[in-house]
């Protein structure tokens, strides 16, 4: 389980992101999790808040999109979407083919954050 080292990870992004823009916290954000990166998002987010308590990523909301499995087909030349996790093969030609293009990807595609306090706070 390497959830803890990735909401780490996630932290230091967008923790960062809030800073470079001067915002006070960071409100939402959105991740890329790949069907082979073999990250629980539930327990994902029990470690993120752990892991952002007392950052400006604290209380954040985490927006989860699937990126389904691509694998390319030498024979057919082509990147063809794996119907299945459980089977490694071409759909169109039914040969095996273990060259993942897509679905191994945990990114961090968008962070909202909040907008920096103006000085003309009176
Ligand atoms: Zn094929």
């Amino acid at each position: 389980v390497h959830e803890l080292s990735v909401a780490r990870h996630i932290v230091e992004i967008v923790t960062q992101v809030a800073s470079d823009e001067n915002s006070p916290r960071v409100s939402v954000i959105h991740l890329e999790i790949g069907e082979l990166s073999c990250v629980a998002t539930s327990a994902l987010e029990f470690v993120f808040q752990a892991a952002s308590a007392g950052t400006t990523a604290e209380g954040a909301r985490l927006e989860f999109e699937t990126i389904p499995i691509v694998v390319h087909c030498a024979a057919c030349n082509e990147d063809v979407p794996l119907p299945s996790i459980q089977r490694f093969r071409c759909p169109i030609c039914d040969r095996p083919t273990s060259k993942v293009v897509r679905g191994r990807e945990l990114v961090v595609s968008r962070v909202e954050i909040e907008e920096a306090k103006t000085s003309a706070d009176c």
